[in-house]
């Protein structure tokens, strides 16, 4: 069958727009698609661009070196000079990332579309993807609604898949050992935000900092997740919480409350004792807004026959921050870039796409697996063990090196001796050395990620298993 395009992007959010350009310049004719009319691109949902729309100077920096484009104001609306975690008694503050932004999100993603146009793509927006073509079991195109509502369907040698979250591509591809069709509930978390101006009626820079991003660990208010307070311009904020569902449910269970995400939030916004008299800014009907946010390693395998996945169809982002964009960014690029080589090789097999997995765990993967593991112990950790660990158990320097993804060696032998107290914190501590060595051992596991598609499966099943037995020791234990 012949192709109508080399590439097919489904999706003009934060992975699909970069996808596009990096395809574009690699020399592809690339068609990109979008549900969205262009002054809504990107748009995640009815909700608007739901999001905490921090991200990494790191990311911004790569989209400059790859693809050569600049982002400055408007969209990069708000600088902020690190993002900082607070235990739930607000004694502990952690830094967790560096300098960064705060994005205007929907002109972030105008921008990007009209990037992509300037390179050449052919950008239809009102497309809705409905599923992938497939012919004798392989994919050739996708197929959906136009602009009027009419049935089209495309054709291309290779479709790099950045649907988000609800991918109605990734979950209609035929059966296969590579790409997973759905996550687990135990690995999402719901959240919602409010973008808002406030009454500062005092200052307190553990509940509003104009220049760093922070984050309320509690699972009191936040089970399973965390609330987050992030500076925009203009004295605006993005304030929100993201909550895991057995966490919730074990809660409410214990507190014997019926609370639901919404009232968590409207909560998380009574409790901040800074901001006070709320009033939502719709700007671009983009003032309250709920989705989910998978919150575990990217999927073992990016690459299927003819198809890339980038972003949060992949589940990319970060598993302790839910932080997407700055992975969703990353990915979009490496994987246009490994679509337009193949075009140009003339080769979109399989053993060719796959160099796409590599690079992007060169890139950000390989410590997605290990953060994972971290994730999942902080989650059977309850408000007062929280505290502790943050006074106790690891360096401020050790928690930040942590929360990278890296294993910095403990001092078993000191910090025994400073937690000798309790035997809650005794066990904590040891589950928090047994995770340290999964993260440790997860790395060597990514260290050896399949040079190719044949040898994937003994691979994955390693990282399952580690993955399992970190699950079966820590179950979520909020209150
Ligand atoms: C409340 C909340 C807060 C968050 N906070 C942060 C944060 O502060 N920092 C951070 O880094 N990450 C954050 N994230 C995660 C981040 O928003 C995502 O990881 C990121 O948007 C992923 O980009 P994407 O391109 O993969 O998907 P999306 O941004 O979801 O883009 C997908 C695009 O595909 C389009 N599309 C979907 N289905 C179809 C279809 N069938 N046909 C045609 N088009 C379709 C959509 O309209 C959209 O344009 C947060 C997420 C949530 C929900």
């Amino acid at each position: 069958m012949s192709s109508d395009f080399d590439i097919i992007v489904a999706g003009a959010g934060m992975a699909g727009a970069l996808a596009a350009i990096s395809a574009a310049k690699g020399g592809a004719k690339v068609l990109l698609l979008d549900r969205n009319d262009q002054q809504e691109a990107g748009k995640k949902t009815n909700w608007g661009w739901v999001c905490g729309d921090a991200v990494a100077k790191a990311h911004v920096d790569f989209i400059e070196k790859e693809v050569g484009i600049r982002l400055s104001k408007p969209e990069l609306d708000h600088v902020v000079d690190g993002v900082y975690v607070l235990s739930p008694d607000m004694k502990n503050k952690f830094l967790f990332e560096g300098e960064g932004y705060t994005l205007d999100r929907p002109k972030y993603a105008r921008k990007m579309v009209s990037e992509a146009v300037k390179q050449g793509v052919d950008y239809r927006p009102k497309h809705e993807v409905e599923g992938p073509v497939l012919e004798n079991g392989e994919l050739v195109g996708v197929f959906g609604k136009d602009e009027k509502t009419q049935h089209f369907e495309i054709h291309a040698k290779v479709i790099i898949d950045c649907l988000g979250m609800a991918s109605t591509l990734r979950r209609r591809l035929p059966p296969n050992e590579f790409i997973e069709k759905d996550v687990s509930i135990d690995d999402i978390e719901s959240t919602g935000r409010y973008i808002a101006r406030f009454d500062h009626i005092k200052e307190d820079l553990n509940y509003y900092d104009p220049k760093n991003a922070i984050i309320h660990l509690n699972q009191q208010l936040a089970p399973g997740g965390y609330g987050w307070v992030f500076p925009k311009s203009d004295g605006k904020i993005n304030i929100g919480i993201g909550v895991e569902k057995k966490s919730l449910d074990l809660r409410n269970k214990k507190l014997v409350k019926t609370d639901t995400l919404h009232k968590l939030i409207d909560e998380y916004v009574e409790w901040n004792p800074v901001l006070k008299n709320m009033k939502v800014d719709e700007t671009d009907h983009n003032g309250k807004g709920y989705w989910s946010v998978a919150v575990r390693r990217q999927f073992d395998s990016l690459v299927y026959k003819n198809y890339l996945g980038a972003g949060d169809t992949m589940t990319m982002p970060n598993p302790i921050s839910a932080g997407g964009i700055g992975p969703a960014m990353v990915a979009g690029i490496l994987a246009g870039k490994t679509a337009a080589e193949a075009i140009a090789a003339n080769d979109t097999s399989m053993d060719f796409l796959w160099k796409y997995n590599t690079r992007f765990n060169d890139a950000y993967g390989n410590k997605t697996a290990g953060l994972e593991v971290f994730r999942i112990f902080l989650q059977s950790l309850n408000n007062d063990l929280i505290n502790y660990g943050m006074s106790h158990f690891l360096s401020k320097e050790e928690a930040t090196a942590m929360s990278y993804g890296l294993v910095p060696e403990i001092s078993i032998a000191s910090t025994f001796n400073k937690i000798l107290s309790g035997i809650s914190n005794i066990n904590a501590f040891k589950n928090l050395v047994y995770a340290h060595g999964k993260m440790k051992k997860l790395i060597d596991i990514y260290k050896k990620y399949p040079k190719s598609a044949n040898e994937f499966k003994p691979w994955k099943q390693m990282v399952e298993n580690e993955i399992k037995e970190a699950k079966a020791r820590f179950p979520p234990n909020p209150i």
